[in-house]
């Protein structure tokens, strides 16, 4: 993974929990030198140790601190990339193109994209439902980049997860009802 990525986690918890915070995970975790360049290519192991250490730091659970991750990584790729956002001018749309447009994205973050699939249904105009395949099941960050594309496009949303992958089904279903 590219080492915007960490860099962006390290700014989340700089944020949050401050940077104090960030070295003593740092000094804790032995996986790396703690030096990320941007452009540099590191082990996804590095990261996930990372992520691993946040938890164990902020008492928080793991779906919580990496939906919140990507939420947040949402805002900064929006911002260092807005050219992508421009095109599809409203969350429905961008949601829609998911495949398409932030895939071309990933694929320049991270050095083996195992990308997920996504599949549209749209019962009613106010709801999509995405069908999310990945042998990753990251279904967390899934939702986490619904919401913090909600929070870009400032429109409210409704997510439900009825039928998930880590209750035995082969795909998850996310229901994004859009309010008005
Ligand atoms: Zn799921």
């Amino acid at each position: 993974m590219k080492g915007v990525i960490f860099n962006v986690l390290e700014e989340m918890v700089e944020e949050h929990c401050g940077m104090a915070v960030w070295n003593e995970i740092l000094n804790e975790d032995l996986s790396g030198d703690g030096i990320y360049t941007a452009g540099e290519s590191y082990p996804d192991e590095q990261l996930f140790s990372l992520v691993e250490a946040v938890c164990a730091r902020t008492k928080l659970p793991m779906e919580k601190v990496v939906g919140d991750f990507v939420e947040f990584l949402f805002a900064q790729l929006a911002a260092r990339h807005p050219v992508f956002l421009e095109n599809p001018t409203d969350l429905k749309s961008f949601l829609k193109s998911i495949d398409s447009v932030i895939h071309v994205e990933v694929r320049k973050l991270y050095d083996n994209p195992n990308l997920p699939e996504f599949e549209y249904d749209e019962p009613d105009p106010d709801i999509l439902v995405m069908h999310y395949r990945s042998p990753r099941k990251l279904c967390v960050l899934a939702e986490g980049l619904i919401r913090g594309a909600a929070a870009h496009y400032k429109t409210s949303v409704e997510i439900s997860h009825p039928i998930c992958m880590h209750k035995g089904a082969d795909r998850c279903d996310l229901h994004v009802r859009f309010l008005p």
